[in-house]
């Protein structure tokens, strides 16, 4: 069973206290510069482009143009945008840049996984990871720079530092990407090529996507926007720790698939594990989730939950979650626990993930064990931080939080 050692001394010591989001905001238009397009909402851009003079009647067509400029070719640059006259582009230029945020290093896994580290304004750094499949490529996209809450297991939760991305910071992840992996039609062909390479997103980077929901949202509208990056709703799934206010927004403001980190059969161990399961619980958790399907139309719900030795891996927290999640559409994600340097955990043996997994899939739940990827290259869920900020905290802090000195 579970050591005491393990848990003890929480990072968060008022379980009735607000969790504040304790985060920087940044205007998104710099005082004197331009202001960036990148990331502004259709009705953002056409408020845009009709405050630098664009004739009223003409802004909804320029708009159209600008957008698929931007995002169904990636072109950065307004002398390129052949179909505006040269004052039109001249104006924009004036006015406007087309800028994402800066990739300051790629580190490719032996098993083809691309880990990039991602500079944005204030010199903050985030990760973004791809994982190519056969079928497939996912790009798991970062939503803030560190997170508040502090899930024990999590490198990223032992971040000192939390600031929201924008829309842009987020929605210039996935252009980035697309950048590298050469995935913009050549120019004067307008056609999506058909096989994707990257061809989903998971918000499961760093941060707490629902602790910034708009900027979440109009980002993620972005790129579901049909004349633009095209990804369906269906292809995009926000992971949440259980921010349970804002869960129905998410399912009728974006609409796409959502994943919940349960991690735990009961409040006890969840609390300890994910302490904002001490805000809200899993009884006011499972109650969100059993309306999200309908409300999003969408199939089924995805159970993270991640394997840790003697804590949460039993045969009985196996037939507690077969319990817990009746009658909501389930699929049920197992993460072998991802070490990082200092964590107060191990993860589950193979064979006890297996039993687990079996105990699952026999209650008629799909249970896939997720397959960490680029661990060479510390990318695997829940070790992203970006070396500038891993200094900020030391092992000592690490261990003393866990309860572990
Ligand atoms: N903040 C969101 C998105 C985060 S990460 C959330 O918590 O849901 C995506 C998944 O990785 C989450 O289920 C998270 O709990 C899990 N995770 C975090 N640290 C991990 C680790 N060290 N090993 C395995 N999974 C981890
Ligand atoms: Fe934040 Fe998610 Fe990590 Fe928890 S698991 S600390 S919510 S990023």
């Amino acid at each position: 069973m579970t050591g005491p050692s393990f848990f003890g001394t929480d990072r968060m010591s008022d379980a009735h206290a607000p969790i504040t989001q304790d985060v920087l905001t940044i205007p998104r238009k710099l005082p004197d510069g331009p202001t960036n397009l990148v990331g502004l909402t259709r009705d953002g851009l056409k408020e845009a482009l009709l405050a630098a003079g664009t004739p009223e009647k003409q802004a909804k067509m320029r708009t159209g143009q600008v957008w698929q400029w931007i995002y169904q070719k990636g072109i950065r640059d307004f002398g390129q945008m052949t179909n505006l006259s040269k004052d039109f582009r001249a104006m924009l230029a004036e006015n406007f840049v087309i800028e994402l945020p800066e990739v300051v290093s790629k580190q490719v896994s032996s098993d083809g996984t691309r880990k990039y580290l991602v500079r944005i304004a204030g010199g903050h750094e985030v990760e973004t990871v791809y994982i190519p499949e056969t079928d497939r490529g996912t790009l798991c996209i970062s939503s803030q720079v560190g997170c508040t809450l502090t899930c024990s297991f999590c490198h990223t939760g032992t971040q000192k530092l939390v600031r929201n991305l924008t829309p842009g910071e987020i929605i210039g992840q996935v252009m980035m990407a697309r950048d590298d992996l050469g995935e913009w039609p050549e120019p004067g062909k307008s056609n999506p090529p058909t096989t994707r390479l990257l061809s989903n997103i998971v918000l499961m980077g760093m941060g707490e996507p629902l602790y910034n929901f708009e900027n979440v949202r109009d980002a993620m509208k972005i790129a579901m926007d049909p004349e633009g990056i095209q990804l369906s709703r269906r292809r995009i799934t926000l992971s949440t720790s259980g921010v349970v206010p804002e869960i129905a927004r998410t399912a009728t403001e974006i609409g796409c698939q959502l994943a919940v980190s349960f991690h735990a059969t009961t409040d006890d161990v969840r609390d300890k594990l994910v302490p904002i399961n001490k805000r809200w619980n899993i009884e006011e958790l499972l109650a969100a989730l059993k309306e999200y399907p309908k409300a999003s139309n969408s199939e089924r719900i995805t159970f993270e939950y991640v394997m840790l030795k003697d804590v949460n891996d039993s045969d009985e927290d196996a037939h507690r979650l077969l319990e817990l999640i009746k009658g909501i559409p389930a699929k049920i994600n197992l993460i072998p626990f991802n070490p990082w340097p200092g964590a107060p955990y191990e993860r589950s043996s193979n064979n006890r993930i297996r039993a687990f997994a079996d105990i699952v899939h026999n209650g008629g739940y799909s249970s896939p064990v997720r397959k960490p990827r680029g661990e060479d290259i510390m990318a695997a869920c829940g070790q992203l931080k970006s070396a500038t900020e891993r200094a900020r905290k030391s092992r000592k802090e690490i261990a003393a939080e866990a309860g572990l000195s």
